[in-house]
């Protein structure tokens, strides 16, 4: 298992060493056999070389099977051009990489069932996946940009655009997806107003017939939004567009409560990126208070979706469970009659509860 390690900026690196130690204690248990380098980027790889992606971090990702990210950027960056701003990693690996497919998934874990904004009865027992296509759709689809006409005022444009081929592999994931859980999915798209996204639930219907073990069902974006609030136990697996996602991914996340719990992946088949979905957290950056959970779920994650080994990945899953219902919470998630450990000592019990 060649894994490239990218622990970047602010409270990447005290992440990224829990989930490390997490990494090593199943390499332990399963003799897994994992390998790993690491590699700079972000705002600490501009500050080494003047490049937040440089070509040998860029070699490292494409030989390794799988990444682990930290986050990047930062204050200390804020001020430089776009095109060398940490953030452009980001872009740099997804596109790259070609990392068409990004899964968040959005649990309830009853110990933190009060964190969410949303009532107990409604949010506790969710387990959503949220599958957005990454690399496609309306943020770069063309023509794009601003023009000036004639008359002094503005026109502003951007093209929804899908073809089938992008259509039909981010599908296959979603249904794959759907056969390790639930074997629900459930598509959202605009067919009634959009016609790239009737193109999409026709693809996907197609797609389906390969599948029929998954159950298929389609939704309105509009009426997605509202049942994530109303009934969000309704939903196994959703796949949507790369827009449709960004929104509804976060809506979903928010049903759980804390940024510091959400994991990520994006990929591009059985190779990977694994992600927490909060940034570089600057005003908690070195004092040994971030909450490593989301990362160390983002190593599950890696484990299930590029290594295939679920029992691994169910066992830190598992191990998270265990130690939030013994009342171990970092500051985020702290609330009274818990008990407040920080991001070491956090990572050192779930490692140990494996
Ligand atoms: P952020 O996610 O870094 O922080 C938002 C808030 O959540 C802060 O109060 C922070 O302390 C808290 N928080 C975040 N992660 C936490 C964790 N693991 N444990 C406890 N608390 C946590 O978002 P921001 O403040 O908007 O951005 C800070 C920097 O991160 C910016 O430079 C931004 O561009 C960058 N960023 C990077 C990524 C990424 O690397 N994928 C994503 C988002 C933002």
């Amino acid at each position: 298992m060649k894994i490239a390690l990218f622990p970047g900026d602010g409270i990447g690196p005290e992440v990224v060493a829990s989930a490390v130690e997490t990494l090593n204690r199943l390499d332990d248990k399963y003799s897994l056999g994992v390998e790993t380098e690491t590699g700079l980027v972000g705002g600490c790889a501009y500050d080494a070389t003047g490049n937040p992606l440089p070509d040998s971090s860029l070699e490292l990702a494409k030989k390794a099977d799988a990444i682990l990210l930290g986050a990047v950027g930062g204050p200390k960056w804020e001020s430089l051009d776009y095109s060398v701003r940490p953030e452009r990693a980001l872009l740099g690996l997804r596109a790259e990489l070609d990392l068409f497919a990004n899964l968040r998934p959005a649990k309830i874990y009853p110990a933190l069932i009060n964190a969410s904004s949303l009532r107990p009865e409604i949010v506790s027992g969710i387990d959503i996946l949220v599958i957005r296509e990454l690399v496609g759709g309306i943020y770069f689809g063309q023509p794009k940009g601003v023009e000036k006409l004639d008359d002094g005022t503005e026109r502003g444009v951007n093209t929804l655009v899908y073809t089938t081929p992008e259509i039909e592999r981010i599908a296959k994931v979603a249904f794959e997806s759907a056969r390790k859980r639930g074997g629900k999915v459930c598509s959202i798209d605009k067919a009634n107003v959009l016609e790239s996204t009737e193109l999409w639930r026709r693809v996907v219907t197609e797609v389906h017939k390969d599948y029929s073990d998954v159950e298929l069902s389609h939704m309105y974006v509009d009426n997605c939004a509202m049942q994530l609030v109303r009934n969000p136990k309704q939903f196994d697996v959703i796949v949507t567009t790369n827009l449709f996602g960004d929104i509804l991914s976060d809506e979903a996340a928010m049903l759980t409560g804390s940024i510091g719990m959400l994991p990520s992946a994006s990929l591009a088949g059985a190779k990977g990126m694994y992600e927490p979905v909060h940034g570089s957290a600057p005003d908690i950056t070195g004092q040994d208070k971030a909450n490593p959970i989301a990362t160390i779920l983002s190593a599950a994650m890696m484990l299930r979706y590029t290594f295939g080994k679920e029992d691994a990945a169910n066992d830190i899953e598992t191990a998270v469970e265990k130690i939030l219902d013994e009342g171990y919470r970092t500051a985020d998630i702290h609330s009274e009659g818990t008990k407040l450990v920080g991001c070491k000592e956090m990572g050192e019990r779930i490692n140990g509860a494996i």
